[in-house]
C-alpha cells in the first residue's frame, strides 16, 4: 500500500514531463528506379542493390526514430542512393548524348507545401541537398544550370568535379545507345536501359507530414538541356497533407500527366487508396500516352503504393520497429503497410 502511495505521488510530481506513448506510425517508403531488367543483373549485382536499399532505409528511418521531420528522412534516404554508384542519381548517372552527367532533383515538404528543384547540374555531389537548399535558403522553387551551381557554392553545398560521377558500366551503356542510335535501330531493351535506376522516398514521420523527393541522372542519351520529370513538382515529385509520391519513368509522359500530382489529386478527390491512385495513373493514363515507369505513394496513414509497369523497380520500406522490406522485380511481393490496410478490400 505504502508502495502504491508513493507510485501515485510520484507519478502526480512527474506528471506534466510523462507524455503518454504516442504510437509511432512513421514510415519510409523508397525506390530505386523502375526499368530494371532481370537478365542484365547478377547475383552480386543483385546483392549490392538490395543492401543499398536497405542502407538507405535505415539511415532514413534513424531520422524518423528519433521524431526528425519526414524531410529529414527523405534527404538521408536518397543520398545514400545518390553516393552508391549502382542508382542513376549522384555518382552512377547515366550519360547525356555529349557524354556529360546532367544531374535533376527535387523535393516537396507536404505540411506547408514549399518545394525545392534544380537541374542541368554538373558538379553537386547530392543534387538533393542542393534541393533543399533551394527551398530552405532562397525565395525560388527551382534553379537550373550554372545559376544552380553558383547557388551550391554559395550555400557550401559539396562540389565535385564532374568526372566523379562517372561509372564504366554508364559510358558503355552511351556506347551502345549512340550506335544502335545511329543504325536507326528502335530496341526494346534500349529503351528501357533509357530509364533506369532513378532514385527517390516518401516518408510519414511521427507528427503525421509528408514529405517526398527524387533525384536522377535522367536518360540515356537524352539531349544537352533536356530536362525530365523528377525535378518537376507535380510531374516527378508532389507532397501535400495527405499524400507523397516519387516517380520513376520515361519522364516526357510523367510531365504530360502531370503523374505525381495527379496521383494526389485522386486520393484527395475520388477517395482511391495509393495503389489505387497510382495504378490508374501508372497502368493506365501514361501507357495510353506510350510512357512506362512506376512510382512510390504515401497516405497520410502510412498506406503505400508501389505500381510499376516495368519488369521490376527497385522498391522497400521501413517502418516503426525499423526491420527493412526491399523487392526488386514484378513477380516478388512486398509486404503492405500498414499490415492492416492488407485486410481492406
Ligand atoms: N524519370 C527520369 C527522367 O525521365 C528517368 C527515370 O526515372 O529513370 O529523367
Amino acid at each position: 500500500m505504502k508502495k502504491l502511495r508513493l507510485c501515485a505521488a510520484l507519478l502526480v510530481l512527474l506528471g506534466p514531463t510523462v507524455q503518454a506513448a504516442q504510437p509511432d506510425d512513421s514510415v519510409l517508403l523508397i525506390h530505386g528506379g523502375a526499368g530494371v531488367v532481370r537478365s542484365d543483373m547478377t547475383p552480386a549485382d543483385e546483392a549490392a542493390v538490395r543492401a543499398a536499399l536497405e542502407l538507405a532505409l535505415r539511415k532514413g528511418h534513424e531520422q524518423l526514430a528519433v521524431g526528425k521531420p519526414a524531410l529529414d528522412a527523405v534527404t538521408a534516404a536518397i543520398t545514400v542512393l545518390e553516393d552508391d554508384p549502382h542508382f542513376n542519381a549522384g555518382k552512377g548517372a547515366v550519360f547525356t548524348h555529349d557524354g556529360k552527367n546532367e544531374l535533376d532533383s527535387s523535393l516537396m515538404d507536404g505540411a506547408t507545401r514549399k518545394a525545392g528543384a534544380v537541374a542541368g547540374v554538373h558538379t553537386v555531389k547530392n543534387p538533393i541537398l542542393l534541393a533543399r537548399a533551394v527551398m530552405e535558403k532562397s525565395e525560388h522553387v527551382m534553379m537550373v544550370g550554372q545559376g544552380a551551381e553558383i547557388f551550391a557554392k554559395e550555400q557550401g553545398v559539396t562540389l565535385v568535379d564532374p568526372s566523379y560521377f562517372r561509372t564504366e558500366k554508364r559510358w558503355q551503356q552511351l556506347q551502345k545507345a549512340l550506335k544502335e542510335e545511329a543504325s536507326g535501330q528502335a530496341h526494346t531493351d534500349l529503351e528501357t536501359a533509357k530509364h533506369f535506376g532513378t532514385v527517390g522516398a516518401v516518408a510519414l514521420d511521427r507528427q503525421g507530414h509528408l514529405a517526398a523527393g527524387t533525384s536522377t541522372g535522367g536518360m540515356t542519351n537524352k539531349r544537352y538541356g533536356r530536362v525530365g520529370d523528377s525535378p518537376i513538382i507535380g510531374a516527378g515529385t508532389y507532397a501535400d497533407a495527405g499524400c507523397a509520391v516519387s516517380g520513376t519513368g520515361w519522364g516526357e509522359f510523367y510531365i504530360r500527366a502531370a503523374a505525381a500530382h495527379d496521383i494526389c489529386a485522386r486520393m484527395a478527390y475520388l477517395k482511391e487508396t495509393p495503389q489505387q491512385a497510382g495504378e490508374t495513373v501508372i497502368n493506365q493514363i501514361i501507357p495510353k500516352l506510350g510512357g512506362d515507369g512506376g512510382a512510390i505513394v504515401l497516405g497520410a496513414d502510412g498506406a503505400i503504393g508501389t505500381p510499376f509497369n516495368t519488369e521490376g523497380m527497385y522498391r522497400g520500406w521501413i517502418g516503426a520497429d525499423g526491420v527493412p522490406h526491399v523487392a526488386l522485380y514484378s513477380d516478388e511481393t512486398l509486404p503492405s503497410h500498414p499490415p492492416a490496410a492488407a485486410a481492406k478490400p
